[in-house]
């Protein structure tokens, strides 16, 4: 009397199993959608974190420390031109090589610093135009995504209605165990085979009793090693 309901079940579960790969699908699609989106906003803390950098070089500030040591330098050289005694021209020439060496080794880390900056804003360039080339290819995916996700969806609740449909037909005393081991189990199958006398599931060996009334539909049976509905091969053949 249960072998009828044990083909519903076997469909429910086959129908299930192909919904996984639907689902699958779906979030394969979101993914790439979220993928490229991470991309982007990796991105964005990249470009943020490199105008940082060249902002740190301070090339601007030492462009003006160069400028005045240069109005310093020449404000010396002529007075060095006034200078009286030799101990007075001694004193402004000190001075004089002292702030050349400074401005030569602040010209130094100028160039440097304007080297590093130009490689920097060729990188943030770069950045900002992948930026602008992916906000098209986002939206081109989203689109498509969105398009696929929905037939994907479409699939799935026709098929959900047809599992509905079939669940209807089960007997009470079946469908009252599956859905309770349905909870129980989720999201793996609630049910196992009894095949050559053994649980597919977990290789429990099943005595001839339960394994005749079993497969004659005379009873409903949980393995009694894993607890999951078990149902006959005999019910696979339709
Ligand atoms: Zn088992």
């Amino acid at each position: 009397m249960f072998l009828p309901s044990f083909r519903h079940l076997i469909e429910i579960e086959a129908l299930k199993k192909q919904n996984q790969q639907n689902l699958l699908q779906i979030a394969s699609e979101n993914k790439r959608i979220s993928d490229l989106e991470e991309r982007r906003k990796k991105t964005a803390i990249l470009i943020d974190s490199l105008i940082l950098d060249d902002k740190n070089l301070k090339i601007a500030d030492t462009n003006g420390q160069i400028e005045l040591l240069q109005v310093r330098l020449k404000k010396l050289n002529s007075q060095l031109a006034l200078a009286v005694t030799e101990k007075e021209q001694v004193a402004f020439e000190n001075q004089i090589t002292l702030i050349k060496n400074e401005c030569d080794s602040l010209e130094n880390i100028y160039f440097a610093n304007l080297e590093k900056s130009e490689l920097i804003e060729i990188e943030i360039a770069e950045n900002k135009e992948f930026l602008k080339g992916s906000l098209e290819s986002l939206e081109i995916i989203k689109t498509e995504a969105s398009s696929n996700i929905s037939s994907e969806q479409t699939i799935i609740d026709n098929r959900n209605l047809r599992i509905q449909a079939l669940v209807e037909l089960v007997h009470p005393s079946v469908k009252s165990l599956y859905s309770e081991l349905e909870k129980r189990f989720s999201p793996k199958s609630p049910v196992s085979y009894l095949i050559d006398k053994k649980c597919s599931e977990c290789h429990m060996q099943a005595d001839s009793v339960l394994k005749n009334s079993l497969e004659e539909g005379r009873s409903i049976e949980a393995c009694p090693s894993c607890s999951r509905l078990l149902i006959p091969e005999t019910a696979k053949i339709y």
